[in-house]
């Protein structure tokens, strides 16, 4: 569809149509909503970014003094943001998603598989709890996994990642199996404005045309690359769940080994982000501490050839060995 900047339209019959504000709605995001909603199964809501949209689902959804069980191993920014929201009464406990969730929480945050450590959730214990359960999907897509038909009642993702795919927009999503979730998410975001561009819309459904060629070809490629990572005598671990494009790995020779390999890729870029079309990798311990091995390196693969891919990160291994 083509790209409807407008942030306001006429009335029809001195009465607002389906569009009038470009606050409440406008057509591109609509439409994405559409795509991505039939996606998921579910109704989706699209928010500026996938930290807008965890903002969104927490102010929408919960109030002061409720707790969010947030897996432990998830994209370190979601625990900085909810303890951020702390300040407004928010409080959290943080738990191993492998498990069971904690008793008396009033949310349950998964995440499949998570950043970077590429653990994969126990979605039917979570599924047993009383409260509502959250999935980032974002790793995973809706191409490998639809969590709403597993028991989980929202769906989150940065569509910045693989929905949108080419690392040149910021963009956010909640999928809701509930009519009155995605209601009340629409509400709070008219009110508060955290509203998705038309130009950010209309990039995701171009991303969206090709999500299931791009999620295969860079499903094959991970595979094959963690499994030449596995014999190599420079990597301690490769960490895979076995599908999608994200892996991580330790580098043999500890932190300085693993920052000169990042630093010695020429066709995959030292950049973070993950889920375009180029390949990325770099050491995670510089943002998230030590709740990640100080000579992990998070690889997120992209279209390029796989053998050229394994060349450049042999060739990296290599120096960082040598050196
Ligand atoms: N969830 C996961 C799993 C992520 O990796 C990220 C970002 O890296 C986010 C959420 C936040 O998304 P965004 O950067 O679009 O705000």
């Amino acid at each position: 569809m083509s790209l409807d900047r407008s942030t306001t339209w006429p009335y029809e019959d001195g009465e607002p149509g389906r569009f009038y504000y470009a606050r409440y709605d406008h057509p591109n995001a609509a439409e994405a909503e559409r795509e991505l909603g039939a996606l998921d199964g579910g109704e989706a809501v699209l928010f500026p970014s996938g930290a807008g949209a965890t903002t969104a689902l927490v102010l929408a959804l919960l109030g002061p003094g409720a707790t969010i069980a947030l897996a432990q191993d998830a994209y370190y920014g979601t625990g900085v943001l909810f303890r951020e929201l702390g300040r407004w009464g928010l409080r959290l406990v943080e738990f191993d998603q492998t498990g069971a969730p904690p008793e008396g929480v009033d949310l349950v945050w998964l995440e499949a598989p998570s950043n970077p450590l590429l653990t994969m959730p126990d979605l039917a214990a979570a599924a047993a709890h009383p409260a509502p359960v959250v999935v980032d999907a974002t790793a995973a897509t809706p191409v490998h996994l639809r969590p709403l038909e597993s028991g989980a009642d929202l769906v989150l993702h940065s569509a910045t990642k693989y929905l949108a795919g080419h690392h040149d927009v910021l963009l956010g999503a909640v999928v809701a199996k509930r009519e009155d979730d995605a209601r009340r998410l629409r509400e709070l975001r008219g009110r508060t404005g955290i509203v998705a561009a038309p130009d950010a819309a209309w990039l995701l459904l171009r991303g969206l045309k090709t999500l299931e060629v791009r999620v295969a070809r860079q499903d094959e490629s991970a595979r094959e690359l963690a499994a030449r990572l596995e014999r190599h005598a420079a990597v301690e671990c490769v960490r895979y769940p076995g599908f999608g494009g994200l892996l991580s790995f330790d580098v043999a020779g500890g932190a300085e080994a693993a920052r000169r390999v990042e630093t010695s890729t020429t066709l995959i870029e030292n950049a973070t982000s993950l889920g375009g079309v180029r390949s990325l990798l770099e050491t995670r311990h510089r943002w998230e501490g030590d709740r990640v091995p100080a000579n992990l390196v998070r690889l997120s693969v992209g279209l390029e050839a796989v053998d050229e891919l394994w060349d450049d990160l042999r060739a990296a291994l290599e120096a960082a060995a040598i050196a």
